[in-house]
C-alpha cells in the first residue's frame, strides 16, 4: 500500500469541508480554532483508529484554496505526525 503525508495550510483553508468528504481514509476533520480569515480550518486526524494516508492526493485535488500539499513515495513516513 502506498503511503503519504499530507500538510494543510490552515492560513489558506476556508473550512469548506470538501477534503473531509473526499478523503477515503477519513483522515481529515475540522479543527477547533479559528484562523486569521475567520474560518475553522481542516485538520489532519492522527490516531490509532484512523488508517494511514495513502498519498492519493484526492484532498489536494478537490481543495479550491490549494491549501493542501501531499507527499508520497519512498521515504515518506506514514507514522510521522501530520500538522
Ligand atoms: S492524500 Fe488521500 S488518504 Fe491522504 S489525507 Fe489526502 S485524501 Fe486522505
Ligand atoms: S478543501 Fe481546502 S479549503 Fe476546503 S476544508 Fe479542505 S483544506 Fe480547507
Amino acid at each position: 500500500m502506498a503511503s503519504g503525508k499530507t500538510i494543510i495550510d490552515d492560513t489558506e483553508c476556508k473550512g469548506c469541508e470538501l477534503c473531509i468528504a473526499f478523503c477515503p481514509r477519513h483522515r481529515i476533520g475540522l479543527g477547533t480554532t479559528i484562523n486569521e480569515k475567520g474560518y475553522i480550518p481542516a485538520k489532519l486526524i492522527s490516531n490509532s483508529d484512523v488508517k494511514n494516508c495513502t498519498g492519493c492526493a484526492l484532498c489536494a485535488v478537490v481543495c479550491p484554496e490549494l491549501a493542501i500539499t501531499v507527499f508520497r513515495g519512498k521515504g515518506t513516513d506514514p507514522e510521522a505526525p501530520n500538522d
